[in-house]
């Protein structure tokens, strides 16, 4: 088996040193136990933050113990009866090629309603993510015109179509390429996008959408937040999801420098985390998995092989080198 840990706390952008890959024994299950053997692990933005070793709403990952995080997998033997060999089940004990679990901490998925890999992203947390930030944190309502940054990833690229399949009136992303850009655009409906490597985000937001925002989705922070607040109309809401610009920073944000617009312009500027939101899952599912089993949500994944390669996988995903979902098949 093998097993990837965290060997050394990174300062500004992690590197490849900050990561061990260590062979072990394969874990014997226990009484009320499964083994599973994983298929996939999920990388994730908010596991740099874990790397730190700052208090957050996640604990940190200790130094010398494995990175935790998303997975699915195949039980291959049970000390339990909540599960069979054969079992396909999702549960939180990522970056590494098998994992002991019992029946509060994994739960069995349905291969045949969706491909296993969705669980962890389109159907999974990230789904959640935009489901929830999208409807209750910024009450979306069909006409709004809506921006989202990180929009060809995994959350964006769901709050954009979502968005749009519930009424918006204009639907607007930003992501870091021109094929990024045309994706959007041409494969997932959004209406206008922009390469936030261009220029100056507030420009680029302004031209992209000349009568404002009503809706800010916010993965990104700084410049963006800022040129959000700049063409947000009256009373618009952001729902602030997450603030990848500033995950390797060591440095506070240049921006935003205009955060006083949030008075006269009554802002509701609401930030949010997905574990709150898991009352919404079964909404969620209801809407979105007919959508995803039809073929009308698109969504794409990432897919890196072999567990060794998941160090890089994650420091490719804070470089922007994903479109979609970035998963590693173990
Ligand atoms: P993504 O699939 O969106 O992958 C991360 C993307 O961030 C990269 O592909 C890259 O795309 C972009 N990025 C990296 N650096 C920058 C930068 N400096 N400026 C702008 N974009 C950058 O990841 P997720 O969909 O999983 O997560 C998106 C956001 O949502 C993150 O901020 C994450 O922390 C947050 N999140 C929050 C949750 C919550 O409960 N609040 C739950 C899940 C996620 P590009 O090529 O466009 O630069």
């Amino acid at each position: 088996a093998t097993e990837i840990r965290l060997a050394s706390r990174p300062q500004g952008t992690p590197t490849l040193d900050n990561f061990d890959i260590v062979d072990v024994e394969v874990p014997r299950p226990g009484q009320g136990e499964a083994l599973v053997r994983n298929t996939e692990i999920s990388v994730d933005p908010y596991m740099r933050g874990r790397m730190n070793s700052a208090k957050s709403y996640a604990p940190p990952y200790e130094v010398g113990k494995v990175m935790l995080g998303g997975a699915v997998g195949e039980v291959v033997e049970s000390g339990t009866d909540a599960f069979e060999p054969g079992d396909l089940v999702l549960h939180g004990f990522g970056w590494r090629s098998h994992a002991v679990v019992t029946a509060q901490n994994a739960r069995k998925i349905d291969a045949d309603a969706a491909p296993r890999e969705a669980y962890l992203g389109v159907l999974g947390m990230t789904g959640l993510t935009a489901y929830a930030g999208l409807t209750d944190i910024a009450r979306f309502k069909p006409g709004d015109t809506v921006f989202v940054s990180g929009a060809a990833g995994a959350v964006g690229s769901v709050v954009g179509q979502l968005a749009k399949r519930r009424g918006a009136k204009r639907v607007i992303g930003s992501a870091g390429s021109a094929e990024k850009v045309r994706h959007l655009i041409e494969d997932l409906g959004f209406d206008a996008a922009f390469n936030y490597k261009d220029g100056p985000v507030a420009k680029q937001l302004e031209e992209a959408a000349p009568e404002g925002i009503d809706v800010y989705f916010d993965n990104v922070g700084g410049e963006h937040l800022e040129a959000a607040i700049d063409s947000a109309n009256l009373h618009a809401r952001f729902a602030v999801c997450g603030m990848i610009s500033l995950y390797n920073a060591t440095e506070p944000p240049a921006a935003p420098r205009n955060l006083m617009q949030i008075v006269g312009k009554r802002l509701d500027i609401h930030g949010f985390l997905v574990g709150d939101h898991y009352d919404l899952q079964p909404k969620f599912v209801e809407e979105v998995a007919p959508l995803v089993r039809s073929g009308e949500l698109k969504y794409e994944e990432t897919i890196v092989e072999g567990l060794r390669n998941a160090p890089q996988a994650f420091l490719d995903l804070l470089a922007g080198a994903n479109t979609g979902k970035m998963l590693v098949r173990v």
